[in-house]
């Protein structure tokens, strides 16, 4: 059943269920449905019926559910924007995609916009007006339309709208919701930790509307308060969480993270950056009655597209961990040098064909046409990413770009740095290449120890790099060694590798 339907037959068996929660709001299954209905009934009557674009822009609010399914209801795809970005990238955003209105939330901080702005007092009456009811569901996208577009962080320069189809997301969710472990009939309580302008969020946003369940959003402010973070974790009768390891790490940090916090956790989802066997072998330690899933995708493939459940055994061998076999109806091809396929176990470009790849950049068809392209007569995205399959299990070896050449010697960072973590007392670990005159001169690494009593000085990095001398060769030593006691993270959770960069030496 098409999402839309799903979520109004909830909407009409289970009107009062709890949609959303955050903090102290909290929207049923009818307020989202009536609610999505103006929106789009507003839509039906102010914009042409031309699939353009609409950018919602807020934070963790309720209404931005609201938003989203106006918006689509109506046949326009919706451009989630976090509050949390800076308002350069913001603008680039608004600008870029060439939308014809925005719908705000929150007060928008940008004075000039290129188009008109829906400000929340607007919003608000808009919420609680009958004027706009009805709207026609002919106009609600259908299934090869474009349904939402997410802005990726992009290396450098502008960020690209990723187009995501009715059909992607379908895809997706048929695939998502099992892996979740939920039973039929079940309404779970999803954590979400991720904003909704990143892709993460739609893993929890969808997993829960798809269910009839709830989704509770932590945000920004309860992130950076571990109390109030745990307080609200406590409460949030969560089974499922979506997050980053990065998230987990912040929260496994505190030895309260565990089982008594969340009797009623299952299932732990994981997508984004590099699950450590420490990270899922410490989530087995606390919470016993939970599984955790690794999972891989680029927001070009719709989320994730490889999913493996991470047991003892997996955690407790020196390898790292893999990124799981591949959903029914995509491939996982890897690509050598030559543009060939490489053989079982050797390593080469990730390339993802099948249902969950995106149709697309919006309005980029040069940067379109670099990364997308059939293959064997599907659509088909190259990752950039490095990998390698073993018997139809993927792993997944580091950026293709995060490649470096060190005096003529090949160096994937990501190795380095998963050769710091396999240290006893190393919690986690980033390796950057510094640069000089546009060469690689040396590493440095930033590293998280376990114990915060431990030595910091040069003494205890120079220890350190003793420890690593035992699994790697010299030219793969950092030069420095930085302890510190948390990595910044972008707004999409993941550890903020640019920030870094300016620290280094
Ligand atoms: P995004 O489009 O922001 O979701 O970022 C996608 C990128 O995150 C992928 O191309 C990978 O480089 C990385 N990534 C996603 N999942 C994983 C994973 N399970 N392990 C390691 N890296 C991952």
């Amino acid at each position: 059943m098409n999402i839309l339907d799903r979520i109004d037959r909830t909407a009409s068996l289970f009107p009062d269920s709890i949609a959303h929660i955050h903090r102290e709001q909290r929207m049923t299954y009818k307020e989202l449905a009536d609610t999505s209905d103006r929106i789009a009934g507003y839509l039906a009557a102010h914009l042409e019926n031309d699939h353009s674009p609409v950018v919602v822009y807020g934070h963790k609010q309720s209404e931005m559910l609201s938003l989203f399914l106006g918006c689509v209801k109506a046949g326009h795809p919706y451009i989630p924007v976090d509050s949390s970005l800076p308002s350069g990238r913001v603008e680039d955003i608004v600008t870029g995609s060439g939308a014809h209105l925005l719908f705000a939330a929150e007060q928008f901080p940008i004075a000039t916009s290129s188009c008109p702005i829906i400000d929340p007092d607007e919003l608000a009456f808009l919420f609680g007006s009958d004027e706009y009811g009805h709207p026609d569901p002919a106009l609600r996208v259908r299934e090869e339309d474009v349904y939402y577009i997410i802005y990726t962080s992009g290396s450098t320069g502008k960020p690209k709208g990723v187009q995501i189809t009715l059909h992607n997301l379908h895809s997706f969710i048929q695939w998502a919701v099992p892996l979740a472990r939920i039973r039929e009939g079940e309404h779970p309580r999803v954590l979400n930790t991720a904003a909704f302008s990143f892709d993460l969020s739609v893993m929890d946003t969808y997993i829960a509307l798809a269910t009839g369940g709830t989704l509770v959003s932590t945000d920004k402010p309860m992130i950076a308060n571990p109390k109030e973070l745990f307080s609200a974790l406590s409460s949030s009768g969560v089974s499922v969480i979506v997050c980053t390891p990065s998230f987990a790490d912040m929260c496994l940090a505190d030895a309260s993270f565990s089982q008594d916090l969340m009797r009623d956790l299952k299932t732990f989802l994981f997508c984004g950056e590099t699950l450590s066997n420490r990270t899922a072998g410490d989530l087995l330690d606390r919470f016993p009655q939970a599984e955790v899933i690794n999972l891989y995708g680029p927001t070009e493939a719709t989320v994730s597209v490889t999913a493996v459940d991470i047991d003892r055994t997996l955690c407790d061998r020196p390898d790292p961990l893999p990124v799981g076999r591949v959903k029914p109806d995509c491939d996982i091809l890897i690509r050598d040098a030559s543009g060939g396929a490489a053989p079982d176990g050797e390593r080469g470009e990730i390339v993802i064909a099948g249902d969950s790849v995106s149709i697309g950049y919006y309005n980029n068809p040069e940067g379109t046409a670099k990364v997308f392209g059939p293959v064997n007569g599907r659509p088909a995205y190259r990752t950039g990413d490095e990998g390698y399959l073993l018997d139809g299990m993927l792993y997944y070896c580091g950026r293709l770009d995060f490649q470096v050449k060190l005096n003529g010697y090949r160096i994937e960072t990501e190795d380095v740095e998963n050769n710091i973590r396999s240290l006893h007392k190393v919690a986690n670990a980033v390796v950057l290449p510094v640069y000089a005159g546009g060469k690689v001169t040396h590493l440095s690494a930033f590293v998280i120890l376990r114990d915060s009593t431990e030595d910091t000085s040069l003494k205890g990095a120079i220890a350190l790099k003793k420890e690593l001398r035992k699994q790697l060769p010299e030219y793969m030593i950092p030069k420095h060694i930085l302890f510190v006691d948390h990595f910044p993270v972008n707004a999409n959770g993941k550890i903020d590798r640019k920030a870094l960069a300016g620290e280094v030496r």
